[in-house]
């Protein structure tokens, strides 16, 4: 009974170049439209979509950027918690698929901050801190007192640590506008090559003939699913 009540709910974000169809694929898969003149605000952060696997309804909350994207604005706040990605490119631009890399690189970094956190500054500024209480002051008590943060600050880093290394995003590249083969910029070997040196699934699509839109989202949503369960 209480399995069968328990609720799935996952974030998954869409990302890309402006332009090369976010937004319509979120509008196709999640409500079978598309918009040949759509504008870069739709003014909804994101959709949610059920699906159901081995018999249990599994939700997606899919985000897709309001063109932030544009302006190379897209926040942390956008990529916090998501355990899914689609990495979108148009297959009939060039320079959008020369963009994947950056967009990878930010997915990675949000999701696993390298190089000093906050947490290992706290530590070392509290171990300096209590060093100059000690010998410069005279105030081995505060000293003492502050320097015993470090251990709080280590504790701290290897829990946050943990936290984002146990987050496996599941993540699809995609080659969209693939209706546009007679202006074909990228090839579908390309695409693929990039996916397996990066490790993404890969997929085309099209939002306006609906190719593989259902299934892009699909694959992303039960590769999540077998990721926690
Ligand atoms: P976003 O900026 O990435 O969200 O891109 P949009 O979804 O706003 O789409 C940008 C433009 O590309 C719009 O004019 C869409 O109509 C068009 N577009 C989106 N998907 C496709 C597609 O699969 N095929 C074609 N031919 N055009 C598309
Ligand atoms: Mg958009």
């Amino acid at each position: 009974e209480e399995e069968r009540d328990q609720e799935y709910l996952f974030k998954v974000v869409i990302i890309g170049d402006s332009a090369v169809g976010k937004s319509n694929l979120l509008s196709r898969y999640a409500r079978n439209e598309f918009n040949m003149h759509s504008k870069a605000t739709i003014g909804v952060e994101f959709q949610t979509q059920s699906m159901d696997i081995d018999g249990k309804e599994v939700k997606a909350q899919i985000w897709d950027t309001a063109g932030q994207e544009r302006f190379r604005a897209v926040t942390s706040a956008y990529y916090r918690g998501a355990v899914g990605a689609l990495i979108v490119y148009d297959i009939s631009r060039r320079s959008t698929f020369e963009s994947v890399e950056r967009w990878l690189e930010e997915l990675n970094s949000v999701k696993s901050p390298r190089g000093w956190g906050i947490q290992d500054r706290l530590g070392l500024w509290s171990i300096e801190f209590g060093g100059v209480c000690n010998w410069v002051l005279g105030l081995s008590f505060l000293g003492s007192w502050v320097a015993s943060f470090k251990w709080w600050a280590l504790v701290w880093g290897v829990l946050i640590g943990r936290a984002h290394s146990d987050t496996t995003v599941a993540r699809m590249l995609v080659g969209n506008k693939c209706d546009l083969e007679n202006i074909r910029d990228v090839s579908v070997e390309e695409g693929k090559k990039l996916a397996e040196a990066e490790g993404l699934f890969f997929i085309e699509t099209s939002a306006l003939d609906s190719t593989n839109v259902k299934k892009a989202f699909e694959i992303v949503i039960r590769e999540i699913y077998s990721n926690v369960s």
